[in-house]
């Protein structure tokens, strides 16, 4: 196959866009791809063109509308006339039922995906599935309305992992750690019954230096710094006005995120965790979390401040224990702080520290990823979050592309495997997972967490079970009902605007109170 460098595609029905686009950018990652209506120019340059027409009504003579193709037609063309290499260039798929969404749109996902797996001769870990909760789906799957409601356990699980291989072409390993994921989680969720609570964010969207991936709205510190006070007044005024929100339901857990909350100072951190404790109904929490992040922003002293505000849970995250990454990618701290943030925290008796990693770093291959992992075993964490690097289009490191285009970006299985293995060596299993858009080699993110260790928060945030309360630049509040259905309030995300417009934001959350 030549090589691709632009791909073009046609789409008749932009409903479909977000389907499309997904799946044919997880097969060319990295490639220029942009969406056309029928009819607009068509760069020349188009190394790939994906037809798709999904629009299968017509005018009949006389204008009364009817049915008049009720087929999906896809074609894939190279550049000039003769069509793509391949056995398959063009196919029309009958459609039983047009306005059938979810129908439609899985005939339209089995076919692109099936003539692009001919055309790139491989398959995708995830086969067509190109949403970022792949755990809800095997959870449907494990929880069938009928076909094998009467199935024992063994066999519900046995029915998730083939309908997701053969529905959605997921490999088997995919299929079988999803499931794995699933039957974890309805354990955890059928405990803490996640519908009669509620879950509180607290966002700190400061720290110490940007990371040249992140896509997040943080700002550094030094920039903010004689603001941060500010900031802290405009999110105790939404903190208190918001303890009424979600009448009738309990606070199960809390997550202090960003950002990096230990970018405050310890009189700042006492405040902040006051405020929440004197706002709400502790007694009922399970789960209370401080992202500490950055090891270069932890201290002793802050540490206490956690301590004595019985913080249950704490993030330290090294990324890469490899020190030329960090630099390379604006860290600005040392394997040597991660160490030893990690263990003066032990040593103050917090027993659930868990650490993010990510794979998949500019320059690390498995050798790299081997040295992180085996540095990672010796510290013994709980919980280990594995992130394959995403580039979402804010990260500068996606921006300047160019710049680091000679270093390379890998994933393989392999280095997902020994990721896996590592954290088995630990004794920890995985217990929740997601992907996200443009994910580096079409892998996942995914927790593992030592028995009774496992991140409450980040299982009810992914399975989408529990209303959210999110105070804070760039909180989104998040009602769930009964019937599933799911509403956002959304803070704003620019700091400035946050403190400017926060009575703006209180009075946003009045449907909740
Ligand atoms: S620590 Fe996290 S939030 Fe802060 S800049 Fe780095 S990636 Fe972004």
């Amino acid at each position: 196959m030549s090589e691709i460098r632009k791909i073009s595609i046609i789409l008749d029905n932009r409903s479909y866009e977000y389907d499309v686009y997904t799946l044919v950018i997880a097969f060319f990652q990295g490639v220029e791809t942009r969406v056309y209506d029928p009819g607009q120019e068509i760069p020349a340059d188009t190394d790939l063109l994906v037809d798709v027409k999904l629009d299968c009504t017509g005018e009949q003579a006389g204008g009364q509308e009817q049915t008049i193709v009720p087929a999906l037609s896809i074609s894939l063309r190279g550049p000039g006339e003769s069509g793509v290499e391949g056995d398959a260039p063009e196919r029309i798929e009958p459609v039983p039922d047009a306005d059938n969404r979810p129908l439609m749109k899985n005939i339209l996902k089995r076919t692109l995906y099936e003539m692009l797996r001919e055309y790139c001769k491989r398959d995708l870990p995830w086969g067509n599935l190109t949403g970022i909760r792949p755990v809800k789906l095997a959870m449907d799957l494990l929880h069938p309305s009928e076909e094998s409601s009467s199935d024992p356990a063994q066999d519900a699980a046995s029915y998730a992992r083939r309908k997701m291989t053969e529905r959605y072409y997921v490999s088997d390993r995919k299929a079988d750690l999803a499931v794995r994921i699933a039957q974890r989680e309805s354990a955890i969720l059928e405990k803490i019954r996640p519908k009669e609570g509620f879950s509180l964010y607290v966002g700190i969207p400061f720290c110490p230096s940007i990371c040249l991936y992140c896509s997040f709205s943080s700002s550094p510190l030094k920039l903010w710094e004689k603001k941060v006070d500010e900031y802290l007044d405009a999110l105790e005024k939404e903190i208190r006005s918001s303890g009424n929100c979600f009448p009738g339901r309990r606070l199960q857990t809390v997550y202090v995120g960003g950002g990096t909350p230990t970018t405050l100072e310890p009189y700042q951190l006492e405040r902040l965790l006051t405020v929440i404790e004197e706002t709400f109904d502790m007694s009922g929490v399970l789960e209370y979390t401080v992202e500490a992040g950055r090891p270069d922003s932890i201290t002793r002293e802050k540490l206490e401040v956690l301590r004595r505000h019985h913080i249950s849970r704490i993030s330290i995250n090294p990324q890469t224990m490899n020190q030329k990454t960090l630099d390379l990618i604006g860290r600005r701290h040392t394997v040597e702080q991660t160490k030893e943030a990690f263990l003066l925290a032990r040593s103050m008796g917090f027993d659930n520290i868990n650490m993010d990693l990510i794979v998949g770093l500019p320059g690390e291959g498995i050798r790299e990823v081997e040295h992180t992992m085996e540095e990672i075993e010796t510290l013994d964490p709980d919980d280990v979050t594995v992130h394959a690097l995403a580039l979402k289009r804010a990260a500068r490191l996606a921006l300047h592309m160019d710049e680091y285009e000679k270093i390379s970006f890998k994933v393989s299985d392999d280095i997902m495997r020994r990721c896996e293995e590592g954290c088995e060596r630990l004794q920890m299993t995985p217990y929740y997972l997601y992907r996200q858009k443009n994910i580096a080699g079409n892998f996942e993110n995914v927790g593992y967490a030592k028995s009774h260790k496992a991140g409450l928060y980040n299982i009810l945030i992914m399975e989408e079970v529990q209303c959210i309360l999110a105070c804070g630049a760039s909180g989104s509040t998040k009602i769930v009902y009964d019937d599933g259905r799911i509403e956002r309030i959304e803070n704003v995300k620019d700091i400035r605007s946050y403190l400017d417009r926060i009575d703006e934001m209180i009075d946003r959350k009045n449907p909740i109170r």
